[in-house]
Order: C-alpha cells, then sequence, then structure tokens
C-alpha cells in the first residue's frame, strides 16, 4: 500500500491513496490554493533522523533534483531532522507526503513525507519507485490529484461500490480513507493555476479497468507528463531554463498546454516569475480554459447521467453543466 498525505495537514486527515499494487475535471495539473512555494524561495529538506540508507537517500535526492530544474526554488538539504521538509522511509506507513507549504505547519518532530519501500541496498530506483518519489515531490510541490479534480467526471467515472471493495480489499483503507484519497473531489476555489485534464500526470493514480465505468483503466504513469512540467515552469518561471532542460520555457511551457491568442503573448511578456504564474492563474480561470473541459466528454448516456448526479453534489453550476452534457449527448 502507498498513501500519500496530500492536502492537508493533519496526518490524520491528509492520507490519500497510492496504490502500489495499483502502485502509488478537460482540466489538470492542480494545485491546491494557497500552498504554493515563494518564487526563488530555498526549501531546507532533510531526513528524518537515522531514516534511510544512503542508497535510499540518493534515489531520493537525484530525483528531487531532477523535478526542482523545471522550477525556479532552490534545493538545500541540510542535516537530518531540520528541514522544513522532513523525509522518512517507515515501511510502517504507507508513502505520503503534505502539500506545498503547509509542511511548514507540520510539527519538527514529525516527518512531512513518508517513502514506503524504497530499496536500501541499490542506487537504481525501479519504476516503482520513481513513480512514488516523484508522486511525492510533486505533492511537496502543491500539486494535488488529477484524479480528484472535478473534470475528471468529464473522462471517467468510478464504479463506486467496486472501488470501495477493491481498496478495503486490497489496501486496508477505510471509507473515510478512499473518499479523501480518491474519490472526493476538490471544491470550487480550493484549486487554481491548473492545466488541461492530464491522464498521464503522475499525479493520478493508476486504475484497473474494473473500476471505471467504461471499462478502460488509466495508465501506469511512472513519469512526470510534459503538462506536469509546464505547469511547473509557469508556476515557477524563470528567466532561463535549467541548461539540463533548455528546452522549457515559459513561451513552451505555454504551447504545451495549449494556451493561444492574447493570453499566450502576455505570458511570455512578462518580466517576473509573480507575473507569470499571475496571469497563468487568470488564464486558468478564463473562459478559454473553461472550452478545454468541454472539448470532450463521457462516451455514453449512462455516464452523463452519472455526472448528472454527480454534480447535484456540486450545486446548481454543475447540475447546469451536466444539463449542457447530456443535450449535446441526446
Ligand atoms: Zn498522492
Amino acid at each position: 500500500m502507498c498513501l500519500t498525505h496530500a492536502h492537508f495537514i493533519t496526518r490524520d486527515h491528509a492520507l490519500e491513496a497510492l496504490a502500489t499494487s495499483i502502485p502509488s475535471w478537460l482540466l489538470l495539473g492542480a494545485l491546491q490554493t494557497g500552498t504554493l512555494w515563494d518564487h526563488h524561495e530555498q526549501i531546507e529538506i532533510s531526513f528524518m533522523s537515522g531514516s534511510g540508507t544512503r542508497h535510499q537517500r540518493r534515489k531520493v535526492k537525484r530525483i528531487f533534483q531532477e523535478i526542482f530544474r523545471f522550477t525556479n526554488l532552490t534545493l538545500l538539504w541540510v542535516n537530518d531532522g531540520d528541514g522544513h521538509v522532513r523525509i522518512a522511509f517507515d515501511d510502517g506507513f504507507a508513502s505520503q507526503s503534505t502539500v506545498g507549504t503547509k509542511c511548514l505547519w507540520v510539527p519538527k518532530n514529525h516527518w512531512t513525507m513518508n517513502l514506503q519501500s524504497i530499496r536500501p541496498n541499490d542506487d537504481c530506483p525501479s519504476h516503482m519507485e520513481e513513480q512514488t518519489i516523484k508522486h511525492e515531490c510533486m505533492h511537496l510541490l502543491a500539486f494535488v490529484h488529477e484524479h480528484q479534480v472535478p473534470e475528471r467526471l468529464k473522462h471517467y467515472l468510478f464504479n463506486q461500490s467496486k472501488v470501495d471493495k477493491y481498496y478495503k480489499r486490497q489496501l486496508g483503507m477505510s471509507e473515510e480513507d478512499i473518499k479523501t484519497n480518491i474519490t472526493n473531489l476538490w471544491p470550487p476555489g480550493k484549486l487554481e493555476n491548473h492545466s488541461p485534464f492530464d491522464p498521464k500526470s503522475i499525479t493520478q493514480y493508476q486504475f484497473p479497468g474494473h473500476l471505471i465505468q467504461n471499462g478502460r483503466g488509466t495508465p501506469r504513469n511512472t513519469e512526470l507528463s510534459p503538462t506536469d512540467k509546464a505547469v511547473l515552469v509557469l508556476n515557477y518561471a524563470r528567466l532561463a531554463p535549467d541548461p539540463l532542460v533548455s528546452g522549457w520555457t515559459v513561451a513552451y511551457a505555454a504551447d504545451v498546454i495549449g494556451i493561444k491568442n492574447g493570453w499566450r503573448e502576455k505570458i511570455i511578456a512578462a518580466t517576473h516569475p509573480h507575473d507569470v504564474r499571475r496571469l497563468y492563474s487568470e488564464w486558468s480561470a478564463s473562459p478559454q480554459a473553461s472550452a478545454f473541459s468541454t472539448r470532450k466528454g463521457p462516451r455514453g448516456l449512462g455516464e452523463a447521467v452519472q455526472v448528472a448526479v454527480n454534480c447535484i453534489l456540486f450545486g446548481t453550476l454543475g447540475l447546469l453543466a451536466a444539463f449542457k452534457l447530456l443535450r449535446s449527448l441526446l
């Protein structure tokens, strides 16, 4: 089992699931509102005292460094237990991480991230280890799960009873954990700076087909997707890309996301990362971004009905959107 503390501060309320046997709304690499790190911040990271072999630590350091290249943040590895971010390798807990700057609120004697099942005796990470470490690192950078964003309803719907049974049986998760980490959707206003829905995001779990109403499972993502990288670049913009990822300019990231017309020009003309982030945030809330979410809908009437049912939970606006969708299918 591989769980991820992601969206909340306290451990009791922060669990989210990242299945290992399964291993760890057209928009999103999504970010939780208010948890982005400041630009050019130096993030002090440490391991918990005595936690992890040198091999485990090397794997984490290398993968984190690869991801941070897409940001303007600096990683500073400090003495055990001293970091703002504190990593443990405790196989007694599932893999999990606190989201973004919420790490700063966790008591110093607690880890903010746990990485389970990282092999202690070699420096070469398996696909599963790559997936786990990258997924948790993205939570550290304020990303939430792709499958918990409302736009997911336009792409696939869960077989709720099967999801409940599967995760209870396979991972021993409680009903509350399943809701918190898999099936609950983020309410309006709790996400910002999102991208078009991205089924290849490292932040999305791999779901077997029998858990999905259309029978098509989700891919097993072990790498950051292009959209994951683009959202990092646009939220933590650098004046010039890191030489090792030199193609990842703000303009390229905007193209990967599909930002067009006046928005693209405004974003690439911005000279400060604050402005890039602000303009990207404004774009993601704009009608142009919303247009992405209507490009592709559920593939059948049954799913459309389910969308309507689900949308009731999210208020009148969601219901109206589902009604439009139904009309388009009839
Ligand atoms: Zn997660």
